[in-house]
């Protein structure tokens, strides 16, 4: 039985240690919060829960890619609220919503509905996506029908090269781009691939988790245990050990050490590689991890409603100032911030008629954050406190503006900022969605599941992509590595029969 420990208790980390304690590893999961979960973490004030990071899922009907993998990973029997059909995202450009629905045939006609003129446009733009999507067998699942050209085309193609290349109106142009907080795009430089995976997963079918998102992460940690693996908090890794030749073990902070035949990182490459000072692992490697971009970071305001007043959106809403692209929302300056935000609520219950809790997101940049780098949590000081106070008072402003009953619904808010979430992901400048991937770095942002040295391996956001679907494919490539590729495809259609 081989020993496995896995550094971060994330959906990256969970995921693999109920792989491969189910595999017969004997699985010990080390985290260094009090709660599991990274972003899948909840937390309560005064009674009600809020979401931290994942909010809503898609493709999670039966037979679609996320239902496949969270039936293998005996999870699937989490409650899930679908969210409007006709308009599971809401766009605001200036005053103008746009409604996205769910399913091709729907998209196409609601989107030649608001623009006529560019059908033919819409057709081969979604079919794209679709064709971008059904080529990378670790998307669909089903290693018959890779096409690798086609994938490595759209990973070399920018998310506005190509809509460019379908769509000639401006305004459609931004439209189609309105959800591009959810992966943080950046223009001429992420790839045309993210985009596509990202809306085809929710296109096809969209939910919140009834009852909060840390649900996923305690559906996970009882698998894990009922495969005999372990997971212990308040134990942050800070040292990975190896005999000059493979990995051996993990110290934590407090001076534990566990035994490793296997470690598995699921926390950034950087962290990773500073715990880790083995020659096996190239100067050049940990200089390329070192320089690859981070996504930007997110400020974020958690609402809580007074009872009965807010009712429930079942859309996720996306609102621009005037005149500004999505593309250009991260640019901001104090004077317009925020350029654009999105605003969620939280599904506490099935059908709910009136929400209790919900969530606005805006973009930050960390040098925004340079008063208060290394205070800590709750002792940052009363400048921090009036900053994040006056950054949520604009951003309730903002929201208000489409929701004129918004500020008087409000019975609480608190705030967080990228510092929150480097203290409590650990992710280099409390970056959203951890390493950026850029077109113009090509292969260089590449992080491999495997590093050299032997036994050390990689998993989380920063593999394949973040989200729900990015990270399980992350953990798909990870455990085909230790478990073999045809075999773990196997067992996911086995579990699906
Ligand atoms: C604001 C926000 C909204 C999002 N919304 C959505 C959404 O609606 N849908 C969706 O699919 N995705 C969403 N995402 C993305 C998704 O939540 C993440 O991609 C995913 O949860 C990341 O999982 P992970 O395991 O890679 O990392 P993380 O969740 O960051 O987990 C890493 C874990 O490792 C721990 N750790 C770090 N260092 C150490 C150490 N040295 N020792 C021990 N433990 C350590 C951390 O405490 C943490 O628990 C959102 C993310 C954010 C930030």
């Amino acid at each position: 039985m081989k020993k496995c420990v896995i550094i971060g208790s994330g959906l990256g980390g969970l995921s693999t240690g109920v792989i491969l304690a189910r595999e017969g590893f004997d699985v010990t999961i080390l985290e260094q919060e009090a709660q599991p979960g990274g972003c899948l973490q909840c937390f309560q004030r005064r009674g009600v829960k809020f979401e931290t990071g994942m909010h809503f899922i898609g493709s999670a009907q039966r037979g679609q890619t996320l239902n496949r993998l969270m039936r293998y990973l005996e999870i699937d029997d989490i409650a899930l609220q679908a969210l409007d059909t006709q308009a599971y995202d809401i766009v605001r450009l200036g005053n103008d919503e746009f409604r996205f629905p769910n399913g091709t045939e729907a998209f196409i006609e609601q989107m030649s509905r608001y623009f006529p003129h560019e059908r033919e446009g819409i057709e081969a733009y979604i079919n794209c996506v679709e064709s971008v999507a059904q080529a990378s067998s670790l998307h669909t699942l089903n290693l018959e029908n890779a096409d690798s050209a086609i994938s490595t085309e759209y990973q070399l193609r920018s998310i506005n090269e190509v809509i460019e290349s379908h769509i000639q109106d401006h305004v459609l142009r931004d439209v189609l781009v309105g959800n591009l907080p959810l992966y943080a795009a950046q223009r001429d430089k992420t790839p045309f691939s993210t985009h596509a995976f990202i809306v085809d997963f929710y296109n096809q079918s969209s939910f919140r988790v009834t009852g909060g998102s840390d649900l996923i992460g305690l559906a996970l940690q009882k698998r894990l245990e009922h495969h005999g693996g372990h997971l212990f908090t308040h134990q942050k890794a800070v040292k990975i050990h190896d005999d000059g030749q493979r990995v051996t073990g993990v110290t934590t902070a407090d001076g534990n050490y566990y035994d490793a035949d296997i470690v598995v990182s699921a926390i950034h490459p950087v962290p990773t590689l500073a715990m880790t000072d083995s020659p096996l692992i190239r100067p050049a490697f940990r200089r390329r991890m070192n320089h690859l971009p981070n996504t930007i970071g997110i400020f974020a305001v958690y609402l809580h409603f007074k009872e009965g007043r807010m009712p429930y959106l079942n859309s996720n809403y996306y609102g621009y100032r005037p005149g500004v692209s999505p593309w250009d929302s991260g640019e901001y300056t104090l004077a317009d911030w925020p350029r654009g935000y999105l605003y969620m609520h939280l599904c506490h219950q099935a059908q709910p008629r009136y929400a209790r809790a919900g969530v606005i997101l805006s973009y930050m940049r960390f040098e925004e954050m340079a008063p208060w780098v290394g205070t800590e949590v709750g002792h940052r000081g009363a400048d921090y406190e009036q900053f994040k106070r006056q950054r949520a008072e604009r951003l309730i402003d903002a929201v208000g503006k489409a929701f004129p009953t918004l500020r008087d619904s409000i019975e609480h808010y608190y705030t967080s900022t990228p510092l929150t979430y480097l203290n409590y992901t650990g992710t280099p400048e409390g970056s959203a969605y951890g390493i950026a991937r850029d077109i113009s770095l090509g292969v260089s942002c590449h992080v491999p599941q495997r590093t050299k040295l032997p036994g050390l391996y990689l998993t989380g956001q920063n593999i394949n992509s973040h989200g729900i679907l990015g990270v399980l494919v992350g953990t798909v490539v990870t455990c085909s590595d230790l478990l073999g590729t045809e075999y773990l495809y196997q067992q996911i259609i086995k579990a699906n029969l």
